[in-house]
């Protein structure tokens, strides 16, 4: 049995059954001749199958409806009636579900705070515009009069937006398959916290209550909580679970319908916060993740260029004796010819040489390598420049305790670079001026990474500037030469390899101490289109 039709034998009976039971469970407090209920979850069902499943879905959601109708509801009016009215319901939530989707570009693993906001507006206007149409079809074939049509709106349209905004993010959380792992912990977390709306409900409506939603801001609590601990499919499974509750303590104390619309009015505003918080949280964990990963692609790229500089130290370290190795092997080989030496001799030192040319040649292509493929420029805005690398380096400050801030003047034109480069040469001079603070006694810890029109024409100026203590004397004459450091664990490579990508970009690196105590790390890149762009091969 092809797969597709396979899945779909699971589906249509699995929603029908579900549809057939939300609207079961939800059937209390129906307000005749229409049957609103206050709770219309099979509305939030409706909504999460047609965004996700698209409008092919409509004829089944259509199917539970009338399934739900004849079995539940049971209206008094002709078939041909609650035919049409859910025609209605199916094809306007239908279109809602598509415009949202396709018009708006509503991600349905709702990944973003706008898609929350989208879904919550759709839930608020989308009822309103269906609801018009059902309940005007009623009014027309005579099942109440027209005098009662906006109060039948406005207690449906509560029905549903709060079926809506209560269900459909469980079941779009629950179709994209990212259910919190099952644990101990997290089963002992999840019973807490049913324990907890459990309690602010029996405030609510037990023995103690005076006036029935008097404690009902409690219930903020638990929700808000889950929202923070565990974001958008916390906040949405908070929701509804305290959504069942509150259905089921008003049925059990027997609330009257009024106040019950009320109560709904209380759960829609807890519902909204409670997902748009999960929402916010959900969407800061991912932008941390990114940030992340992003500084791990940065320490790879950082680690590839120190293997390159390294190589490229070693290249220039071992030329000289090397040259001067093969000069003494020809010499040794023509001394050998001119006093007739022995012929293994001279052989011996034919293929001194040739080794020695052919490491010779190695050197020269590993430098030509490392030299090459440098710089990728293109046009970057300065200010994202540097925005990225705060953002970067946020750890840092938190790591030595410093505040890291930044200077960057107004209206400054693109340069021309490598991004990822040019984040490598700020992080790195960051990360040394934060490293000289942890000196005993700062006076103050602050860095402030500048950038401002540099005096060179068609050049930016960018760089860190510290409140450390300063150079140490045995590196301030070396101190772009690699290897060159005065940490325990330093490579003293770091320096070498942000003058290279400078260099490598057409600019130049350079420090200074300020005359108030402040050291400076300042380097210039080229303005984009300024045509002082570098060409290195
Ligand atoms: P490393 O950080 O591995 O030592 P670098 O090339 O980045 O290698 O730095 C070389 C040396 O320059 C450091 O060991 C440090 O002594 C000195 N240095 C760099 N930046 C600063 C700064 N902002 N303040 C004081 N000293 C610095």
């Amino acid at each position: 049995m092809p797969k597709d039709l396979r899945g779909r034998m699971v589906l249509v009976p699995a929603y029908l059954a579900a549809h057939l039971a939300l609207d079961w469970v939800s059937f209390i407090h129906e307000v005749a001749p229409l049957n609103i209920t206050p709770w219309n979850p099979p509305a939030g069902l409706m909504m999460g199958m047609l965004i996700v499943v698209g409008v092919r879905a409509v004829p089944l959601v259509w199917l539970g409806l009338m399934v739900a109708d004849l079995m539940v509801r049971d209206l008094p009016v002709a078939l041909w009636v609650t035919a049409v009215a859910n025609g209605i319901l199916a094809a306007g939530y239908g279109g809602a579900a598509w415009a949202l989707r396709r018009r708006l570009g509503l991600d349905p693993r709702l990944s973003k705070l706008r898609d929350i906001v989208l879904l919550l507006v759709g839930a608020a206007v989308t009822p309103l515009a269906v609801g018009t149409g059902y309940i005007a079809l009623h009014t027309l074939v005579g099942l109440f009069p027209w005098s009662g049509f906006a109060w039948a709106l406005l207690r449906y349209w509560v029905g549903e937006v709060i079926g809506i905004t209560v269900l459909t993010p469980v079941v779009l959380v629950a179709l994209r398959g990212t259910a919190p792992h099952a644990s101990w912990k997290g089963a002992a977390e999840l019973a807490a916290y049913g324990l907890l709306i459990g309690v602010t409900l029996w405030l609510d409506f037990g023995p103690l209550a005076s006036v029935q939603y008097e404690h009902f801001y409690l219930l903020f609590l638990p929700a808000v909580a889950v929202a923070v601990r565990h974001g958008l499919a916390g906040a949405a499974l908070a929701s509804a679970a305290t959504q069942a509750g509150l259905i089921v303590a008003i049925q059990a104390t027997g609330v009257e319908t009024a106040r019950t619309t009320h109560f709904q009015l209380l759960m829609l505003t807890l519902a909204v916060t409670a997902l748009l918080l999960g929402a916010v949280v959900s969407e800061r964990r991912r932008v941390e993740a990114a940030i992340r990963e992003r500084q791990s692609d940065l320490a790879r790229a950082s680690r590839l260029t120190e293997a390159g500089e390294m190589a490229a130290a070693l290249a220039h370290e071992l030329n000289q004796p090397l040259s001067a190795a093969m000069s003494y092997a020809r010499a040794a080989r023509k001394i050998a010819k001119l006093e007739q030496a022995s012929p293994r001799l001279s052989k011996i030192l034919d293929k001194t040489v040739a080794q020695a040319e052919r490491a010779d040649r190695v050197i020269r292509s590993l430098r030509d390598f490392v030299r090459k493929g440098r710089s990728d420029p293109a046009p970057l805005s300065v200010g994202a420049l540097v925005a990225d690398c705060l953002a970067l380096a946020a750890p840092l400050a938190g790591q030595h305790s410093v505040s890291i801030q930044a200077e960057v003047a107004p209206g400054l034109p693109a340069v021309s670079g490598d991004a990822v480069q040019l984040q490598q040469v700020i992080l790195n001079l960051v990360r040394n001026a934060a490293e000289a603070m942890d000196a005993p006694d700062p006076r103050r810890r602050r860095i402030v990474v500048f950038a401002h029109p540099a005096a060179e024409a068609g050049f930016v100026a960018v760089g860190v500037r510290d409140s450390g203590p300063g150079l140490a004397g045995v590196v301030e004459r070396n101190l772009f030469a690699p290897f060159v450091t005065t940490k325990a664990t330093g490579m003293g490579l770091g320096l070498s390899i942000a003058r290279s990508i400078v260099e490598g970009h057409g600019g130049t690196l350079t420090s200074e101490r300020l005359p108030h105590g402040e050291t400076v790390f300042r380097f210039t890149i080229p303005i984009h289109g300024a045509g002082a762009d570098s060409d290195e091969s």
